[in-house]
């Protein structure tokens, strides 16, 4: 069970957050769990963050990595990259998580492909009740050892039963909250699971409560002034780039392969008939 919070009709980003979605818990004991057959991107990063369960992560330079919950499994595409993510055949009866991207801006929308596991984040702790691991870019001074290109913050807050506190934020970041188990009240909202609160600009800090453990993820940034196409698993500036990032993936060139996953790769999609417009954050 997969929700797409990002992008949706009225607001196409959250700083660099550019997608995002949120997947279970599901119960997958007696099913394959997470079947992701090769596939490419370009033009992004890849945040894959795990409550319940693991994946493993193949990639065309060779990764071969399993992802546990609470390790940051990040992805710069670059100019070019292909993946796989499935369930190991032994895995844990839950599988929770979330899928993010972050776009990756005009300077280094063509660096080289990576990927980087990081089974040690930093932990900002509050008080009142409040942890909060920090995935991708800096919260409260606790920064991330993920490589970001532009000014943001992913973060995992947890919230204990009862807890009420206070979470410094950086008034020229736009933000969003994102439940990922119990019941948060962010800003004085209540949000049930798989549900996201967009939070905009010019906060100093944002109030939290719980009456029960709780957490959610906290996704920000500076808002990404770029107009970009995303089409498929591609993040570009143009109709002719995502045309050719297709033509090239159907051919098999530029993209590499994966080794090692049990099935074919994902054929692209047909392109809309009339060319792609790029696209500002907001509708
Ligand atoms: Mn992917």
């Amino acid at each position: 069970m997969v929700r797409r919070l990002l992008p949706t009709l009225g607001r196409r980003m959250v700083g660099a957050w550019c997608f995002v979605d949120h997947y279970g818990p599901d119960n997958v004991a007696q099913a394959p769990g997470m079947q992701v057959p090769p596939h490419p991107h370009m033009g992004l990063q890849t945040v894959s963050w795990l409550h319940d369960g693991e994946v493993v992560h193949r990639d065309s330079l060779g990764s071969v990595q399993t992802l546990r919950p609470g390790q940051l499994g990040l992805m710069t595409s670059g100019r070019a990259i292909s993946h796989s993510e499935e369930s190991p055949r032994e895995h844990a009866p839950v599988l929770h998580g979330a899928q993010l991207w972050v776009a990756l801006p005009e300077a280094h929308r063509h660096t080289a492909p990576a990927w980087e596991h990081h089974a040690a984040l930093p932990e900002v702790t509050g008080g009142g009740g409040l942890t909060a691991t920090v995935i991708m870019g800096e919260l409260d001074g606790a920064a991330s050892p993920g490589t970001a290109f532009t000014p943001l913050v992913g973060a995992d807050v947890a919230l204990a039963a009862g807890a009420s506190a206070r979470l410094p934020l950086r008034p020229d970041f736009e933000y969003a909250a994102l439940t990922m188990s119990g019941e948060a009240e962010v800003d004085g909202v209540r949000l049930a699971p798989g549900s996201m609160l967009y939070l905009g600009c010019g906060r100093t800090d944002l109030p939290l409560r719980a009456d029960v453990d709780s957490s959610f993820l906290l996704l920000g940034g500076e808002p990404f002034e770029e107009r970009i196409v995303m089409w498929w698993n591609f993040v570009a500036r143009t109709n002719d780039e995502i045309a050719q990032a297709r033509e090239d993936w159907m051919t098999g060139d530029r993209f590499g392969d994966v080794h090692g996953y049990d099935g074919d790769r994902l054929g692209a999609p047909a392109l809309p008939p009339v060319p792609l417009k790029p696209r500002g954050r907001v509708r």
